[in-house]
């Protein structure tokens, strides 16, 4: 290997939709692959070439004391989770280290190029909080001097974990960044099963939690960057509740049921942006969590959606599906090469299959469904959305006669889950909803009030339903169809 210093990459070069290289301002370098392992310039040289690195500077903060005389060496490092600190002694010095809840983003308008390592202005109106705190947990701190007000910007990503894996943009590019101010102890980690990941062409354990897959084309804007960034900082150090919702950059990404949800007392959770209805408050009933890791306030709430699914029926706001339209004359072929389950089905068939890696593991876990010989709807979670997207890419040959559209914006998704779904969504349509003209496993497209649905025989509740695909503009008027229809029948 041979390492070049001082040498500034100015643009990553691609060709066919591959890093080809890069040009720096010594001139350009080929390569066969390339990792973007640029800190917190990573998004900017991503967005580039079109590539999603999503993560945005924070500043972050710490204090070296003066000497502290007889102060031990060889002391634990102290975190004090519930007042942001973190104290490390140092020579004779103390380090004290924050994560405040509400952190300071930095490079709203860039980040500086012109030097690799940045140390910013003090801030004691920001940090004094912190430090008097500090100064209760550790009173020596109150009569010592300062010797060093550090802060130096640190990137975070929306999620606080890192960001490791070849791109799905831009093949043989590849990222190590976003390192959420825990850089230093995961590099020499980090690196090992990155460089196993590009040798073997594939990670060497389940490394999900980092996969830069995971992560949503929207999650670019910047805006929405700034935003988390706020709390993704100060994350690190709070309490992790179970259920714990994030409370920055909401209310992004709206299934157009959401507002007649929240009128019917929906508490929404966060999930790649979604806003989901997690649970429903009776009225009289504030729809929010109380955090605890006792039992949750919403436990019986959610007891009487079981119940009502089990009993009567149950609607839910399936919209952050993801929906990925595969056709073309070669999109069975395709598919099933690719899907453990056989899909080369009757048209009007939904096969619930996973799809499995060369040593049997699985990679995914959807429903393909044939709309026609030619045409299949790939329906999958929002949080695989761009690794599913992915896996068909890779596993598409060149000449292959097909294209994949994400049509997930296209379509809201309605479950009508339960013993009384037939007979709500019944009045809704001339179809024949029965077990024999529609059984399970099938689909149609039919009428559903005054719009034309993909209806799918098929719930994950082990009860009659039917998931009810409809196209984004008609998806309010079909809602209140089905609210007016199932009412009166117990729909929950
Ligand atoms: C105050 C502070 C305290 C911290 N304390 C800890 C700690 O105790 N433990 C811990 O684990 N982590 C700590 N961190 C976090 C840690 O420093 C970072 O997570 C880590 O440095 C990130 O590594 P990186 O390689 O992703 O980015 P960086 O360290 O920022 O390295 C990126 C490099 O890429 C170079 N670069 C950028 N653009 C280009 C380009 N176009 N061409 C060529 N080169 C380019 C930059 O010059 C830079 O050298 C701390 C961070 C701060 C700010």
């Amino acid at each position: 290997a041979r390492i070049f210093e001082g040498v500034s990459v100015e643009h990553i070069r691609t060709t066919d939709g591959q890093a080809v290289g890069v040009d720096t301002d010594q001139g350009p370098i080929d390569a066969e692959h390339v990792v973007t392992a640029a800190g917190m310039w990573s998004h900017q040289l991503g967005r580039d070439v079109g590539v999603n690195i999503p993560l945005h500077a924070c500043e972050h903060f710490y204090l070296v004391t003066e000497p502290i005389p007889d102060l031990p060496s060889g002391l634990p490092v102290l975190r004090d989770t519930d007042n942001c600190i973190y104290v490390k002694e140092e020579a004779g010095r103390l380090m004290v280290g924050a994560f405040e809840p509400v952190a300071k983003p930095f490079g709203m308008a860039g980040i500086p190029t012109d030097r690799p390592f940045m140390q910013l202005d003090e801030d004691w109106d920001h940090l004094a909080p912190v430090y008097e705190a500090a100064c209760e947990r550790l009173p020596v701190l109150e009569n010592v001097g300062i010797r060093l007000f550090f802060n130096g910007p640190e990137s975070f990503t929306p999620d606080d974990r890192y960001l490791l894996g070849e791109t799905p943009e831009l093949r043989n590019h590849w990222v190590a960044t976003g390192f959420n101010s825990i850089g230093m102890q995961s590099a020499g980690g980090a690196g090992k099963v990155l460089a196993e990941w590009m040798v073997h062409g594939r990670p060497p354990m389940d490394l999900w939690d980092v996969d830069v897959r995971r992560m949503q084309p929207f999650q670019t804007n910047r805006r929405y960057l700034h935003d988390r960034s706020v709390e993704a900082l100060g994350l690190l150090y709070a309490m992790h509740w179970p259920f714990r919702q994030v409370e920055t950059a909401r209310g992004v990404r709206h299934s157009p049921f959401h507002d007649r949800l929240a009128d019917l007392g929906a508490c929404h959770g966060e999930g790649g942006g979604w806003e989901r209805p997690n649970w429903y408050a009776p009225e009289g009933v504030e729809p929010t969590y109380e955090y605890t890791f006792g039992r949750q306030n919403w436990f019986e709430y959610s007891a009487d959606e079981h119940r009502a699914c089990r009993e009567g029926a149950a609607l839910f706001d399936q919209t952050s599906l993801a929906k990925l339209l595969v056709q073309g004359p070669d999109a069975c072929a395709v598919l099933n090469r690719i899907s453990s389950a056989d899909v080369d089905v009757e048209p009007g068939t939904s096969v619930y299959t996973t799809w499995l890696n060369d040593r049997g593991g699985i990679e995914a876990d959807l429903t393909v469904n044939r709309l026609d010989d030619h045409r299949f709807l790939v329906v999958t979670a929002f949080s695989t959305q761009i690794k599913d997207a992915d896996w068909i890419s890779r596993h598409t040959p060149d000449d292959a006669r097909m294209t994949v559209t994400d049509v997930t914006s296209a379509w809201a998704v309605l479950g009508v889950f339960g013993p009384e779904a037939r007979n709500i969504v019944a009045p809704l349509t001339d179809a024949d909803l029965s077990n024999k003209a529609f059984p399970f496993g099938t689909l149609q497209e039919i009428d559903l009030g005054y719009a034309r649905s993909i209806a799918v025989r098929r719930t994950y509740m082990g009860e009659l339903g039917w998931e009810l695909y409809v196209p984004t503009e008609f998806a309010l008027g079909a809602f209140d169809a089905l609210w007016e229809s199932g009412e009166p029948r117990g729909l929950t």
